[in-house]
């Protein structure tokens, strides 16, 4: 199965994230755990560009940037890995691009929705879990992290980000399943774990 986490910035997606793989560990099915953009050479160069605030991209180069280092680790690592029988946990996915890209930065989401297609052959998720939060929670947590580019988003940047996200959830309530992120951590990978063992194979 192929399962992906999202979420804002600020959400504690990488911790659950991590603490998610490590409990997967412990069920014994073998299984490969990424993120994106990155996971493959191509892929982490591609993301020092994206993530680079001397290197301002225009909103579509910074669409198909995503997608093509989406389409990498698609090719490279998540169909290989899927074909061979194991499960793939992916930090951020299509969705994201969805949200960001299309909600967040204002391209239409079916552009965003159409080179994504083409780049992961119309691969999909067969569950994703959407750690949702208030936006100035996000922040606040984004903010004594230490932030990174993304300082320079604005609230309103960040909230059509959620609200792409919850809208996506709400057309695909079966595979999106959104958790409240802004309880204590412990409770939040709780509710992670019980999702995706309902579909881990056994
Ligand atoms: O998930 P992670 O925190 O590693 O994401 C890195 C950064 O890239 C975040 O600041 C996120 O907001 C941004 N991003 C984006 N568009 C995407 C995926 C991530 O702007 N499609
Ligand atoms: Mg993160």
């Amino acid at each position: 199965v192929l399962i992906t986490l999202e979420g804002l910035d600020g959400s504690g997606k990488t911790t659950q994230f991590e603490q998610l793989v490590e409990y997967l560990r412990t069920l014994g099915h073998e299984f490969v755990a990424t993120r994106e953009p990155g996971g493959t050479a191509a892929g982490e160069a591609l993301r020092r560009l994206l993530l680079d605030p001397d290197l301002p991209l225009t909103i579509h180069s910074e669409a198909f940037l995503y997608a093509a280092a989406r389409a990498e680790l698609v090719e490279r690592v998540v169909r290989p890995a899927l074909y061979a029988g194991r499960s793939v946990v992916l930090d951020r996915y299509v969705d994201s691009s969805v949200a960001y890209q299309a909600y967040g930065r204002g391209l239409p989401p079916e552009f965003v929705m159409a080179i994504n297609e083409m780049g992961t052959g119309g691969l999909r998720p067969h569950r994703t879990i959407l750690l949702d939060l208030p936006v100035a929670l996000a922040l606040e947590r984004k903010r004594q992290a230490g932030g990174d580019r993304f300082e320079r988003e604005t609230a309103e940047f960040f909230e059509r980000v959620r609200e792409g996200y919850l809208e996506l959830a709400a057309a695909e309530p079966e595979r999106i399943r959104v958790v409240d992120a802004s309880r204590p951590p412990g409770e939040v990978q709780a509710e992670v774990r019980r999702l995706v063992r309902e579909i881990w194979p056994v």
